[in-house]
């Protein structure tokens, strides 16, 4: 009891939730307010991390720092590496909450662990700098963050054996493009439309033909243009900086800023009503300068853009029908002709960015794993970002068109289904008898799969095994939710084989020479689940107030945010299992000390001397469950207990 009182008594409140007693909506958030307050912004739920905005920086930012205020990422890290075992990182929050600069951290701590050398760090510092190129052209100024991030963004960051990363793919999610035309109130537009016009040089707004007056573009709110704390300026020589590691040429760049000038000029091309004698009015561009600039910005025919803005033409029958705009269509048809360019040109910027930090691998199995991974990951993020964002706008009755998405659990199902999955089936060859190659698992694929489409055809939904004659040899095609793939199969069933004989790699590892452990490190037990991994880090952010300010704790916000990442849920189904787990060497390593046989050496398994330090301790056998490589610690009283203990 008396444990319990000091570790409350603490000023500093409880870094794990699951410590919390009592446990309830008060004192939880109390914790989060004592920890917010001494400037601890991450409090734990178990492996959960929960992040407070704390909207200043704070000196445990730089990279080596964040080790220690995030040891989770540590963990994570260890596991890619000395395990091989593929991390995600998940980060939620509203708006404002400090997703994207967790993100940030993430990255910036593998930069700061992983490996130095010329190549390493040229891979580093594009994976770093794509930030900076892909917020100035997809986030702006809201209401609710200076720095809003208007897409999603799913990176996925490939490691080589030593833990250094070899490249990575960024994929993009719904830009919200109608920000392009007309922005909500106090809000504005992408960042990239001021920074370009307050800090590109003059000899390059005159090139682009543009003006430094934002008061000049239909398309800039005016309300706030400029943003305390942001200077758009600067931001311009940062991203046009990045731009140049991440490996942009001179020339496209140009093209970049062409293109951003053409939108700014588009949205100033007014119309206006020319009646006809039939009694419609038929739109006329108003004055024609910004047509004809953004003409000649782009090398487009001045007369073929103006008739586009007066008529539209339909094909009916084999029959082309011009019809006439009016004004309103003319302006709808040019909005709808700037979202489209400028959310084509963010979708070009990706892919350019991932062309450069792109790695480059044939598609053989490892690759085949991989691709499952995102499969996988895909699914989590739709059921969290997509529906869960989407219902949040329909909620809070904001204007939102619904965007129907496509879940991939189809394609999910065609690999890992457990009678007639790929995976599966590849199980399956490797463990028949007789000559078994790649071509005979091949065959099965082809038969088995196209069955697998003729029964899905009559459910009516596309199969995602693409059977098709026009296939190089040894090859199939899979429609990933990112895109059609093409595998080779060669090598697919001694690799699969590999994985297979487990049992024997972990014979090997358990050889007491020590090379041959390292010869082995897949025998390692830990690792069981390489062939299909996924683990998933998770870090919830909390917006600690409205005002986008420093020190200030609003409770009833951060209730509502507890609440609706269901915080207490996590926390009782964390305490109503085992609230505490630790592999045994660093367990024995910390409790030894309190029981004769342990102390000072232990010559045995770790886990047999967790056993005999617990037994000797007379801590109940129900307080206990041994896990493979892990203590599994019921309550976190019984930890304090032995916590004391050492102290005593
Ligand atoms: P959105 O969903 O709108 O993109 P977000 O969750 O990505 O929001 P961020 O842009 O990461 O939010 O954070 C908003 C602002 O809060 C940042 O611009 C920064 O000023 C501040 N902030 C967030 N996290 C931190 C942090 N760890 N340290 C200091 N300031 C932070
Ligand atoms: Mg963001």
């Amino acid at each position: 009891m008396e444990v319990k009182t000091s570790l409350l008594d603490n000023m500093i409140g409880v870094g794990d939730m699951v410590l919390l007693e009592p446990l309830n909506e008060d004192s939880f958030i109390e914790n989060l307010r004592k920890r917010f307050d001494h400037n601890e912004i991450y409090t734990y739920i178990g492996s959960v991390v929960i992040s407070m905005n704390p909207y200043r920086s704070l000196p445990i930012f730089t990279p080596e720092k964040v080790e220690e205020y995030l040891p989770g990422l540590d963990e994570a890290y260890r596991s890619l590496r000395d395990q091989d075992k593929d991390q995600c990182i998940l980060i939620t929050g509203e708006s404002g909450a400090g997703k994207t600069e967790a993100s940030k951290l993430v990255m910036s701590y593998v930069a700061a662990v992983c490996g130095k050398g010329q190549e390493v760090n040229k891979v580093k510092e594009q994976l770093l700098q794509s930030n900076p190129v892909l917020e100035a052209f997809g986030n702006a100024k809201t209401v609710r963050n200076d720095n809003s991030s208007r897409f999603g963004k799913y990176m996925d960051i490939e490691f080589d054996f030593k833990g250094d990363p070899l490249g990575g793919v960024i994929s993009n999610y719904l830009l919200e493009k109608s920000r392009v035309c007309k922005q909500p109130r106090g809000e504005r537009n992408f960042h990239i439309f001021y920074q370009l016009l307050s800090g590109a040089s003059g000899d390059t707004l005159t090139k682009l033909k543009l003006d430094r007056d934002f008061s000049k573009y239909n398309y800039l709110s005016l309300d706030s243009a400029t943003v305390n704390g942001l200077d758009d300026a600067a931001s311009f020589r940062t991203v046009r900086n990045a731009m140049q590691i991440v490996g942009f040429m001179e020339d496209e760049v140009q093209l970049v800023l062409e293109l951003v000038a053409a939108v700014l000029k588009l949205g100033n091309i007014e119309f206006k009503p020319e009646s006809r004698v039939n009694g419609f009015d038929e739109s006329r561009v108003k004055d024609k300068n910004d047509l004809k600039e953004m003409c000649e910005l782009l090398g487009i025919e001045q007369s073929v853009l103006e008739r586009a803005f007066s008529y539209r033409t339909v094909e009916a029958k084999m029959e082309k029908v011009s019809t006439t705009l009016n004004v309103a269509q003319a302006y709808y048809a040019r909005d709808a002709l700037a979202k489209n360019l400028y959310s084509r040109l963010f979708s070009w910027l990706v892919t350019r960015i991932n062309e450069s930090i792109k790695v480059g691998l044939d598609n053989s199995f490892e690759q085949f794993i991989i691709n499952y991974c995102n499969e996988k990951l895909q699914q989590i993020f739709i059921e969290l970002t997509l529906r869960e964002e989407q219902e949040e706008y329909v909620r809070e009755g904001i204007e939102w068109t619904n965007i129907e998405y496509f879940n991939n659990a189809i394609i999910c199902d065609l690999i890992e289904n457990n009678q007639n999955g790929i995976l599966a089936m590849l199980d399956e060859e490797c463990l028949r008898p007789g000559t078994v190659t790649d071509d005979t698992f091949l065959d099965k694929l082809n038969t088995i799969c196209a069955e697998h489409q003729h029964f899905e055809s009559r459910l009516s939904k596309n199969s995602k095994f693409l059977t098709d004659h026009s296939l190089p040899h040894s090859c199939f095609r899979i429609q990933h939710y990112a895109g059609k793939v093409l595998y080779r199969v060669e090598g697919f069933v001694d690799k699969n084989n590999d994985l297979l004989y487990r049992d024997l790699s972990q014979a090997m590892y358990k050889a007491t020479h020590s090379l041959m452990r390292q010869l082995f490190p897949e025998g390692n037990p830990a690792k069981v689940n390489l062939k299909r991994p996924l683990t998933a880090g998770t870090v919830l952010c909390i917006k600690p107030n409205d005002k986008k300010a420093a020190h200030i704790f609003t409770d009833s916000l951060v209730c509502h945010q507890v609440r609706y990442l269901g915080l207490m849920e996590n926390v009782r189904v964390r305490r109503a299992g085992y609230a505490f787990r630790q592999p045994y060497e660093p367990c024995l390593e910390r409790y030894k000390m309190l029981c004769k046989q342990t102390w000072p050496h232990w010559r045995g398994p770790a886990r047999d001397g967790v056993e005999v330090l617990l037994t000797d301790c007379s801590v109940p056998a129900e307080e206990f469950a041994y896990g493979r490589s892990k203590i599994f610690i019921r309550n976190p009283r019984t930890l304090f207990t032995l916590e004391e203990r050492r102290r005593a």
